[in-house]
């Protein structure tokens, strides 16, 4: 019987090869290319969305088009974002512009609140 010692890390192929998939990378790419969120990926699985696209167009793994990340995709193969692809990104952004026109400082509400007294006042 042939037991390997534990903790070994495998030897790659050759030095140029892409690194090996962790557990968790190769899970989560699995999850990438069934239309899941990056953003949620890494909380499923704790792999950084970065390096998740990283390694899926290193393993030429694609995402269901239309799905937040096939347009992380197209924008790290440097292409054009194809037709669902666009409409995902345009939505994603005018999202991000509506939640940060939605934080308002607590100095700006405490003033925001003054005007309207005084108005009340008045
Ligand atoms: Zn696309």
């Amino acid at each position: 019987m042939i037991t390997r010692p534990k903790g070994e890390a495998p030897i790659p192929p050759h030095s140029t090869a892409p690194g090996r998939l962790t557990a968790q990378q190769a899970f989560a790419l699995t999850l990438l290319r069934d239309g899941h969120a990056p953003r949620w990926i890494k909380q499923y699985t704790g792999v950084a969305p970065g390096i998740l696209i990283q390694r899926a167009l290193e393993y030429d793994i694609a995402a269901p088009h239309g799905t937040l990340a096939a347009v992380l995709l197209h924008d790290a193969a440097d292409e054009e974002q194809c037709g669902a692809c666009e409409k995902v990104r345009a939505s994603t952004q005018a999202r991000a512009l509506a939640a940060q026109r939605r934080k308002i400082t607590p100095t700006e509400r405490a003033a925001h609140l003054q005007r309207h007294r005084k108005h009340a006042a008045a």
